[in-house]
């Protein structure tokens, strides 16, 4: 379904936990909440559930207000971190929960859960408990009793959080394949980085209660649009008076105009590697990583250390050894702006 959110805000007392979020989710697609501890990324997905009213703003599905509708009435599923499966029921009567809520007939009861326990990979497990589950397995379990009404949008809170870190891996793969298939809209909420951007369609920041960016994980990689999103996102350094970066000196605006820098965009060699040598300046190896397909090197730059990476096959570079250093494209901000410059 199609997810309209505008202007939402949330007070908890005088804390000011959600600030003017909107936006919109087209239907059938997987977005991620991501950003830090305490953002308000839960109360989001909360008022969106209807388990949590809005202090202002409208949430509209399929066009329609659902302000007022209680949760049963959202044509909503949850998958939460700890929404604990029913301990004493079966994986089929997990399953099958919501549908007898429904007074669905017996035998169309018998026939979705047979297709959910196929479409989650649980066949053979019908009869067993949730104690005889490993955590993935109830996880899946989880996932498949919140499709079995046929929701229009499943919200997800941290549902691997819990989980250790190989089978989560497997998990966010079949997440990704399983939403495909079913063709649900879902939000999932996640503080993993690497989640969000393996999984979602689309990613949404969320810091201190503001929707900082929202788009395709690579264009937020790509064109940051806050100081925030460019340092939560990805590797960089940054380096405090832009000013010092050659290429870049007129690009700066203000006094205060810092640069941050993604490792890809700082080329470093010897000298014979560059064809423009004017435009490179001199540096220094400070530090050199091993990661298994390439080095991490750490080049200081008049007093500015820059990270970056180089590849196995060129020359090996040692501590202490003069190199050339060229940074290709900056993001550069001051207390008010941000704005994106190639060093041409
Ligand atoms: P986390 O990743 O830790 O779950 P989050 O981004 O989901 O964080 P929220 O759980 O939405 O953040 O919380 C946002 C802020 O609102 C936090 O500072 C939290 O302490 C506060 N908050 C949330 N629920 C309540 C509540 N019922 N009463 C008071 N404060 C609350």
């Amino acid at each position: 379904m199609h997810v309209e959110v505008r202007n939402l805000n949330k007070h908890f007392g005088d804390f000011h936990a959600v600030k003017d979020v909107s936006f919109d989710i087209a239907k059938g697609h997987l977005i991620g909440l991501l950003g830090p501890s305490g953002g308000g990324k839960t109360s989001i997905l909360r008022m969106l559930a209807g388990l949590e009213s809005p202090g202002s703003g409208e949430i509209r599905f399929h066009g329609k207000v659902v302000n007022h509708l209680p949760p049963q009435e959202r044509g909503i599923g949850f998958v939460f971190q700890n929404y604990a499966l029913f301990k004493h029921m079966s994986v089929f009567d997990n399953i099958a929960f919501g549908l007898k809520v429904k007074k669905t007939p017996k035998a169309q009861i018998r026939d979705r859960v047979m297709e959910l326990v196929e479409l989650t990979g649980l066949k053979g497990f019908e009869q067993r408990y949730p104690h005889q589950l490993s955590g993935g397995q109830r996880q899946r379990v989880a996932f498949a009793r919140a499709l079995a009404p046929e929701p229009q949008l499943l919200l997800l809170d941290e549902p691997f959080a819990a989980i250790d870190a190989k089978i989560r891996q497997e998990l966010r793969s079949w997440l990704r394949e399983l939403i495909e298939r079913v063709g649900i809209t879902s939000i999932f909420v996640t503080h993993d980085q690497d989640e969000a951007i393996e999984v979602a369609d689309e990613i949404m920041i969320i810091s201190q209660g503001r929707l900082e960016q929202k788009g395709t994980p690579w264009d937020i990689y790509k064109n940051p649009q806050t100081p925030f999103v460019a340092t939560f996102i990805g590797e960089s350094t940054v380096v405090e008076d832009a000013s010092q970066l050659k290429g870049f000196e007129h690009a700066v605006q203000g006094s205060n105009t810092r640069a941050l820098i993604r490792p890809e965009y700082i080329e470093i060699g010897l000298k014979n590697e560059f064809t423009m040598l004017s435009a490179t300046e001199k540096g220094t190896v400070k530090h050199l990583h091993f990661r298994g397909s390439e080095w991490m090197v750490e080049v200081e730059v008049r007093g500015h250390k820059l990270i970056t990476y180089r590849s196995l096959e060129k020359t090996t570079l040692e501590i202490g050894q003069t190199i050339r250093v060229l940074v290709h494209r900056a993001y550069l901000f001051n207390d008010s702006e941000s704005w994106i410059v190639e060093n041409r």
